[in-house]
């Protein structure tokens, strides 16, 4: 049979964390189920007039402590089991943080580089047509999530306000700032983990310039974090993207790595050329995988070399490679609290959709900073006293959040 992201990795990490938590059983057992899930067909006509017939997925995995919140994916690779595992895991995300918010996500089968821009707004608008039923500002509410950005996003709030025959900005979070999009919206995700970062700076009394950072994967989180660590002194020292890597250890030119990728798609030529297994196998001070899921597996674990690991993508850590990394040095930011800020700002995002009173950039980063650095905090502190690996205690945090608002 094949392989089920969501019963192989997610699950498993829901038992664990029930034992540290006050939760009943019968919450544990609802928590393993999603509440909906919805797969609808998406035709699409392509340019060279031909029909194309997609698969879209939406699952609204829990909404007891609010709507469901999480991305949409467009990816190849996106599967029913997929979704579902990534829906569960923004349930467990939006607790971490406190947000006022359950669980969900989507995805749609297809590689969107493929696609022209017609055909691109074709799908999103159809993935809406078929969705508009089972969304809402205060039902379940989308967000950009792998190869989806702002455009897209802007498209499908359009296409539901024309369904709805209304003004619906809450619907949908991460749209261009024009069309009732946050400011600060594009790098969260890799801000909140960036003030995860600051967290251990100074709990471990690090000076950034001694401190080198690698990161797999060079989308929306990956640029934005090297941006980030880079301006406040932390030598990068490789990065890469699906086709491979670059490493320098006197640290890269974060910068024209930055540019040339906007304009051509690539990174440049800089040190020497590096595979992405051999990136996460670097003796750095700070890894951090930054691309999709079980990018470290049981065979690579055992070579991490890093003293801290920060999960930005979700998932990047088989259970096995979890398992092995929990008995070594590193510490191991788990993905629900490291990569939690992009769905803290899509909080911020909804919230003034709302209210209609829009904040400035400012007050979006220290709001961020602050939500961020408390969670940070209170797993860290849970981690120590209970003596257990922080992806455990990050668990057992939220699902006590969970277990309060059920029972
Ligand atoms: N896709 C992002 C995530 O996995 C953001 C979700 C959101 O903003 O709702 O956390």
């Amino acid at each position: 049979m094949a392989s089920d992201v969501f019963v192989d990795e997610a699950l498993p990490r829901l038992d664990l964390a029930a034992k540290y938590s006050r939760a009943s059983a019968d919450t544990v057992d609802r928590l393993r189920h999603a509440e909906r899930f919805t797969e609808v067909s998406i035709p699409v006509r392509k340019d060279d007039g031909s029909l194309e017939v997609f698969t879209g997925y939406r699952c609204r995995y829990n909404t007891v402590r609010g709507p469901a919140k999480g991305g949409i994916r467009y990816h190849p690779d996106v599967s029913s089991g997929e979704v579902r595992a990534l829906a569960f895991w923004m349930t467990f995300k939006c607790a971490t943080v406190g947000i006022p918010f359950g669980g969900g996500k989507g995805g749609v089968i297809v590689d969107p580089r493929k696609l022209s821009e017609r055909e691109l707004e074709a799908l999103s608008r159809g993935y809406m047509r078929g969705m508009a039923d089972v969304l809402g500002p205060d039902i379940d509410v989308p967000a950009p999530d792998v190869y989806t950005n702002a455009k897209i996003m802007g498209w499908m709030a359009d296409e539901f306000d024309t369904i709805r025959r209304g003004r619906y900005p809450g619907v949908i979070t991460g749209k261009p700032v024009a069309r009732g999009g946050s400011l600060g919206r594009d790098d969260a995700t890799a801000r909140g983990g960036f003030v995860c970062l600051q967290q251990i700076e100074k709990k471990r009394g690090w000076n950034p310039k001694d401190i080198t950072v690698a990161i797999q994967g060079f989308g929306n989180a990956g640029q934005h974090f090297a941006r980030l660590a880079d301006e406040a002194g932390y030598t990068v020292v490789a990065v890469s993207d699906s086709k491979g890597g670059i490493h320098d250890p006197n640290g890269l030119d974060v910068r024209d790595a930055l540019h040339t990728k906007t304009e051509t798609g690539r990174l440049p030529k800089q040190g020497k050329a590096i595979s992405n297994e051999d990136l996460l196998e670097l003796e750095v001070d700070v890894l951090v995988p930054a691309a999709l899921e079980n990018a470290v597996t049981k065979d690579n674990a055992k070579k991490v070399k890093a003293d801290v690991l920060i999960e930005l993508a979700n998932g990047p850590l088989t259970k096995e490679a979890d398992e092995v990394l929990a008995k070594s040095e590193t510490l191991v930011v788990p993905d629900i609290l490291a990569n939690a800020g992009g769905v803290t700002v899509s909080y911020f995002e909804w919230t003034q959709n709302i209210s209609g009173y829009y904040w400035k950039l400012e007050t979006v980063h220290e709001r961020l900073g602050e939500i961020m650095s408390d969670a940070f905090n209170q797993v860290y502190d849970l981690m120590q006293s209970e003596n257990i690996p922080m992806r455990t205690a990050c668990y057992a945090h939220a699902l006590n959040r969970l277990a309060d608002a059920m029972e």
